[in-house]
């Protein structure tokens, strides 16, 4: 094989793959790092001691493989939600179990849905399956087209609710004609739910056809730990348990998991902050600064800036993101998605980091460019 051009021998589908693009980390010290969505605020203090118990004297426990079916944590998930453990798979992060939800539910002849905008995975996770894809399109208004989801005719159809990366939440009565009526499998992506005023744990009960896929990535402040979950009727879950990977959660993450979860103080302290702060960035940015900002039930904001001149639009979002990114502040920027090209995804961060953003945006207005 000395010299061969290996990458042809791959199959054709995936030579022609984009990779999905995650938010850089900088690993220069001085970011403002808004660009990913993870927690300002470290996890509960019970995790950091649960990983040190977990490894134990010299590392031995690490010797040995850990739980494969990451029982303790099924079921502590499983009473957080008031379900049974078999209604529960723990997934590496929850990328993983939405993988796997595409591996089980997808193919060549069983296409997958998504809205547009969307969590820019699922695509790639189509694109990987090599399945038929059907996209439809959102608005401004972000009401959900209930109509079209249900007529879609897709095995599977991701909605992530709240909608990344605008924040808007979706109402369960809307999430719920569509389970009345659609014949596939409704993954609602819940990454930012806790977030939220509205779940759709509670239509679980009495629609099979329902899988909400969870992550301990942002209202756990465990993004590094990789953990998410799905919750959905014991049938579905059973085909994800024979399609993942047999240690898919390693040792260390199931252990910080529960220690988060058993942790609810906390995790209420921290996310009812980020509510807090999230709404009044809404309001100074949409009513004081006067640009469209959706009302973001997530943990990020997602505004429409408009230069000194009054002008939105995608060049003007880019200027902004350049200037933010010249002063060492990291937000999203989306130019590929028509709705949201003109905005900046910006995530909640501590009272300091929203401080420079802000000021930052103040120095941007007032810099040549933006004349
Ligand atoms: N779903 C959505 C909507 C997300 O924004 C993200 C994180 N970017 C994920 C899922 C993945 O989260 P995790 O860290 O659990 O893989």
């Amino acid at each position: 094989m000395k010299g061969a051009d290996t990458g042809r021998l791959g199959l054709a589908h995936v030579a022609k793959l984009h990779a999905y693009s995650p938010g850089l980390q900088p690993s220069g010290p001085g970011w403002v790092k808004l660009n990913t969505n993870e927690c300002p605020y470290p996890p509960s203090p019970r995790v950091a001691e649960a990983i040190l118990r977990e490894v134990g004297a010299e590392g031995a426990a690490l010797r040995l493989y850990p739980d494969p079916a990451s029982s303790a944590l099924r079921l502590a998930v499983a009473r957080l939600h008031g379900v049974a453990g078999a209604n529960v798979c723990i997934g590496n992060g929850s990328d993983d179990i939405l993988n796997l939800l595409v591996r089980c539910f997808c193919g060549p002849a069983a296409a997958a849905g998504f809205t547009l905008p969307c969590y820019s995975l699922y695509p790639v996770l189509v694109g990987i399956q090599d399945c038929g894809a059907f996209a439809v399109e959102l608005d401004r208004g972000m009401r959900l087209p209930v109509e079209r989801i249900a007529a879609s005719g897709a095995r599977l159809f991701f909605l992530t609710s709240p909608n990344a990366p605008t924040g808007v939440g979706f109402p369960s009565s809307d999430i719920l004609r569509i389970l009345d009526s659609f014949g596939g499998i409704l993954v609602v992506d819940e990454a930012y739910a806790p977030f939220a005023r509205e779940n759709a744990v509670g239509l679980l009960a009495g629609h099979a056809n329902l899988v909400v896929v969870r992550t301990l990535s942002k209202a756990y402040a465990l993004a590094g730990i990789r953990v998410g979950y799905a919750l959905a009727d014991p049938g579905v879950i059973a085909l994800v348990d024979r399609v993942r990977d047999t240690y898919n959660v390693s040792r260390l993450s199931q252990a910080a998991a529960l220690a988060a979860l058993g942790d609810p103080d906390h995790h209420l302290r921290v996310v009812s902050k980020i509510k807090a702060t999230r709404d009044l960035y809404i309001k100074m940015w949409s009513e004081g600064r006067g640009w469209f900002t959706f009302p973001s039930q997530a943990n990020f904001i997602c505004t429409e800036p408009r230069d000194r001149g009054g002008r939105a639009g995608p060049a003007v979002a880019r200027q902004a993101f350049d200037f933010l990114f010249s002063r060492k502040v990291l937000v999203r920027h989306f130019p590929s998605d028509a709705l949201t090209a003109s905005f900046l995804r910006i995530s909640v961060g501590s009272d300091d980091e929203m401080l420079v953003v802000d000021h930052t945006l103040e120095a941007w207005l007032k810099a040549p460019q933006s004349a």
